[in-house]
């Protein structure tokens, strides 16, 4: 098991001061931001850059989102105490942990079947209780639903239809939407039985929300 030392954790309350001045002001996503280990969920020769705000490879092609990204997803997600979040998008499991600080009920979808093993056997040695399935985050997960908020953690080209109807009446889906290149950071309301809102909250850039599973 790695050790989370005074040095990491002096790092964790630099990047903190770094997320408030980006704009993240909940309470609850900035403890969370300094709790959890971020360096326990990458490799460990990037040990000396886990508190940099950017993004890093976690193999199998994909990333574990920047800090900023996180928090800002996390806080446009408005999560209460106890409410059901679904996470489309596991990857190494940061983001869940985050989710999971917030006091949330946790479900989280990976497809591809190499991350969700390794991040299941890190988020189990790290003691959080959370529901991970290796699936199509595009299905979603019906037999759990539906849920307060939904997560998608991957760029997606368009709104997936069955993830929405997910939703409770009154949930929040926080979803970056667009092409390859770049994505609007998009939250849904959904309002009604087929009725939904959507707003838009600025530019960023994900690895895409793909079809079907992986076995690797
Ligand atoms: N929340 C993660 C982000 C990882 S990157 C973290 O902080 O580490 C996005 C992840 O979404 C990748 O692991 C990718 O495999 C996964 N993904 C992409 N499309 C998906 C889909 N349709 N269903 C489930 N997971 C998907």
């Amino acid at each position: 098991m790695r050790t989370d030392s005074y040095k990491h954790i002096g790092r964790r309350y630099k990047l903190v001061d770094l997320l408030v001045g980006k704009g993240i002001s909940d309470p609850n996503v900035l403890a969370a931001m300094l709790k959890v280990p971020r360096h326990f969920f990458m490799e460990s020769f990037l040990d000396e850059s886990a508190y940099l705000d950017k993004a890093f490879p976690i193999g199998s092609g994909q990333t574990i989102s920047q800090p900023y990204t996180v928090a800002f997803q996390t806080q446009l997600l408005g999560l209460k105490k106890g409410e059901k979040v679904l996470e489309v998008g596991t990857g190494s499991g940061y983001q869940t942990a985050i989710l999971a600080e917030c006091k949330a009920k946790v479900f989280s979808i990976e497809r591809q079947r190499e991350l969700y093993h390794k991040t299941r056997v890190l988020l189990g040695e790290l003691g959080y209780k959370v529901y991970l399935h290796f699936g199509d985050g595009y299905a979603g997960l019906p037999t759990f639903g539906p849920f307060d908020k939904i997560l998608v953690t991957a760029g997606s080209e368009d709104l997936p239809d069955d993830l929405m109807h997910q939703l409770k009446i009154g949930g929040w889906m926080v979803i970056p939407v667009g092409d390859s290149q770049n994505q609007v950071m998009t939250k849904i309301v959904r309002v009604g039985e087929n009725s939904f809102e959507s707003m838009g909250f600025g530019d960023f850039v994900f690895v895409p929300m793909l079809k079907g599973t992986e076995n690797k």
